[in-house]
């Protein structure tokens, strides 16, 4: 290989999730195209995920041996770190195995400091001085994704999902031209493909927009994206065996002009409605209400109340599916004698509308209304942001109601 002397080499940081390094001959396949990526000149660090589901294993046998307690959280993001370890050692030796140079690194060795969170530590600082100094020796660094080190000297984990923040926080780290994450899908779509035929991928997406996207249910964790955000770092979502152009997610001077007020679809199945009925409508009620499940580390999410009859009102909220036992049985208690009942539904799903373009115009919620209605579809409760607006239904009209939207939307028009 040859490096052109006095030219840096751009940084590439690139992150294989779990599912495309979940055996030995697609790590062997991954190296190889790897090999190939730095022979166009580029130095590169690979950010890897653990092998398939074994972070669920791992899960499962610290429960298995901790008995009736949750395992220790120390003891917990000690394991889980191994899974990650696993994958970069290997992914390491496969590298050099076709013909690169290359290293694995810990999160720790590769200079990351979190904060003491076990389980959803923060990433606090990145001192990326070994990594510089094995990139300019012309070796490929393979850092294990999803942890850190505290103060404490422990070894912390970033919480599900987190390799794509680590591989994020370095490209930040490194001044790295861009970040590309190589998954199963091959890129962020204007709604589900598996419900909508016509979904599109999208060649580019401003950041705002994908956040919303990600944390509504599009694959990517939304921090990664929050933190490429603030830093002004483009992610490439692309798939990692099929050799097709992915979406490129930036803040770029495209962007700024929009062309279009509606990006995608978002849904989102988890999500579950309490309603408390006939409740006494006077000062505190929500408060009476909602303190407990905070308290509980329940995280409320859509918040409807009607206007009250007869100094009586009905108030309705969702929470995720997991939380929705604990939560009805909390707030069966608080409302044993504030409320005349209260009942919950568990299949229910968020279709929302995204898109930073329609700040700058209106008509969009009716638009949005007039479409499900036309679908048949009901609306149980609605909330909007600025770029978003959102109608929670039945999870079984999921299908008639992103098809019917895709369409009102014309979001398989191609624009250009
Ligand atoms: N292995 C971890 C998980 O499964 C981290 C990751 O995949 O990003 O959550
Ligand atoms: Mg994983």
């Amino acid at each position: 290989m040859t490096i052109p002397v006095g030219e840096p080499m751009p940084i590439i940081v690139q992150k294989y999730g779990g599912s495309s390094v979940a055996d030995a001959a697609k790590i062997s396949a991954i190296a190889r195209k790897i090999c190939d990526r730095a022979e166009t000149g580029a130095s590169l660090v690979i950010v890897v995920s653990a092998m398939g589901d074994s972070t669920d294993r791992l899960i499962e046998m610290a429960r298995d041996v901790s008995g009736d307690r949750p395992p220790e959280a120390r003891e917990l993001d000690t394991l889980l770190s191994t899974g990650e370890l696993v994958t970069s050692t290997l992914m390491a030796m496969a590298i050099t195995a076709a013909g690169h140079p290359a290293l694995s690194l810990s999160g720790q060795q590769a200079g990351i400091r979190t904060d003491t969170r076990h389980g959803s530590a923060r990433i606090a600082d990145i001192n990326a001085d070994r990594l510089k100094r094995e990139l300019d020796r012309g070796r490929i660094c393979v850092v294990a994704g999803f942890q850190g080190l505290a103060d404490t000297e422990d070894v912390t984990t970033l919480g599900r999902g987190g390799s794509d923040t680590t591989a994020v926080a370095l490209a930040v780290a490194l001044g790295a031209e861009r970040c590309e994450i190589y998954t199963d899908v091959d890129g962020i779509y204007t709604t589900d493909p598996r419900l909508v035929p016509s979904a599109r991928k999208l060649a580019e997406i401003g950041y705002e927009d994908m956040l919303e996207m990600a944390s509504l249910g599009a694959k990517m964790n939304p921090r990664s994206i929050e933190l490429a955000a603030v830093y002004d770092v483009p992610v490439l979502v692309a798939s990692t065996f099929e050799d097709v152009p992915g979406t490129l997610i930036h803040g770029g001077p495209h962007m700024m002009e929009i062309r279009r007020a509606v990006t995608g679809i978002a849904i989102d199945r988890d999500v579950a409605k309490i309603t408390v009925r006939a409740v006494k409508d006077r000062p505190g009620v929500s408060s009476q209400i909602f303190a407990p499940l905070s308290e509980a580390g329940v995280s409320v999410d859509v918040i409807v109340q009607n206007a009250s009859q007869e100094g009586l009102t009905d108030v309705t909220f969702t929470v995720s599916k997991s939380d929705f036992e604990r939560a009805l049985d909390l707030t069966r208690e608080t409302c044993s004698d504030m409320a005349r009942d209260v009942v919950g539904d568990s299949g229910l799903a968020k279709m929302s509308i995204v898109g930073t373009g329609m700040q700058n115009g209106t008509g969009y919620a009716a638009a949005m209304f007039g479409a499900l209605a036309n679908a048949g579809v009901n609306i149980e409760m609605i909330t909007t942001s600025e770029i978003r607006i959102t109608c929670v239904i039945a999870a079984s009209a999921v299908t008639v109601a992103a098809n019917a939207l895709h369409r009102a939307f014309e979001l398989d028009a191609v624009v250009d």
